[in-house]
């Protein structure tokens, strides 16, 4: 996708930028990253793309080490860096839309960006770019995965192809590294579910979008917060919080396995008037532990969209701010 290029000085007015960071023990990282933000947004006010007083906010989504200490220190330092402290550890996608929604009144682009800089910072620019060009959501794509080892490549692969069938306005490629304007944001809070799926709902608010690309880096300082596990649950989240296609593959499952049921029962009456009868325990157990095995699996997809409604209806608030360095 081509970058608008046009003057560093574009005749728009500069935009007021917001770069949210959600941080779960980060304090290995998050001074650096803070620092190669604010060296960022510096460049880009430069260019005329920013505001001067474009600024940062660090989520604390309730640390265990230092990190909301470094994160006071950082906000004492200079008044551009803002930060929020959960009260406990809400996950990643709460971090991300509790920032978003604090600002959304303080800023013209909000931005989400991950703490370990894993992102490439450089692309912000593309992004205010398109911005200006009138875009109103930037989706950061990555490039390639060769960071990642061989079997989450195979996974992730395997994961945008099943999205895609479910869910045709997946981005492939795109995870929470992404810039959307204050209205789209606003739009956003309306959305007012406990199964928080953010790759999935920016484009559902649809207007015009853009995408930028950037090659993925290794991990800054500390270690992935999901591992495997995380990430597969991840993956079903994404899955059943946006289609029912998994429901209605339940019932095709149970369509063919009549299908296949009706032709043994004319099988087996057949047999029984040629004087064949069929043997009997071991073909009797293998079609009992099938059909109560795939019973049993369209149950558990059941499950747990019944789960979901539970979790919905509930109605609990997503996150718990202790406390802010600016009263956000
Ligand atoms: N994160 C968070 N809450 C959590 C887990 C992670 O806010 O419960 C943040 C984390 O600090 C980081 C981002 O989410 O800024 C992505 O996490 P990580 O880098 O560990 O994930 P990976 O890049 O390995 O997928
Ligand atoms: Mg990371």
């Amino acid at each position: 996708m081509d970058v608008p290029t046009g003057p560093d000085h574009p005749l728009a007015a500069p935009l007021h930028v917001c770069v949210v960071v959600p941080c779960y023990n980060e304090e290995g990282v998050i001074s650096h990253t803070v620092d190669v933000l604010l060296q960022q947004l510096d460049a880009m006010a430069h260019a005329g793309l920013a505001t001067l007083d474009s600024h940062i906010c660090c989520v604390d989504d309730g640390s265990r080490d230092g990190t909301w200490l470094e994160i006071q220190e950082l906000a004492k330092r200079n008044k551009r860096v803002h930060g929020i402290k959960f009260s406990a550890n809400f996950g990643h996608p709460n971090a991300l839309i509790a920032g978003l929604f604090a600002n959304q009144m303080k800023a013209d682009v909000l931005i989400t960006i991950d703490a370990d800089l894993q992102d490439d910072v450089a692309v912000l620019t593309d992004m205010l770019r398109h911005h200006h060009a009138g875009k109103r959501i930037v989706y950061g794509v990555r490039l390639e995965r060769q960071v990642d080892v061989l079997p989450k490549r195979i996974a992730a692969e395997l994961y945008y192809r099943a999205m895609r069938m479910m869910n045709e306005r997946t981005v492939r490629g795109h995870a929470d590294f992404r810039s959307a304007d204050a209205g789209v944001i606003a739009d956003l809070e309306r959305f007012g579910e406990a199964n928080l799926y953010l790759r999935g709902l920016f484009p559902l608010i649809g207007y015009t979008s853009a995408e930028v690309h950037f090659v993925r880096k290794e991990r800054h300082a500390g270690e992935s917060k999901y591992p495997y596990r995380k990430l597969l649950s991840l993956a079903w989240e994404g899955i059943t919080s946006f289609t029912t296609t998994p429901l209605k593959m339940v019932f095709v499952v149970g369509l063919l396995m009549f299908v296949l049921a009706s032709g043994l029962g004319i099988w087996i009456v057949w047999a029984a008037f040629h004087d064949r009868p069929i043997q009997g325990w071991a073909s009797l157990a293998l079609l009992v532990v099938t059909f109560s095995s795939i019973n049993m699996i369209g149950m558990g997809v059941i499950g747990e969209y019944v789960g979901k409604i539970y979790k919905e209806v509930k109605r609990r608030p997503r996150y718990i701010i202790e406390s802010t360095t600016h009263g956000e």
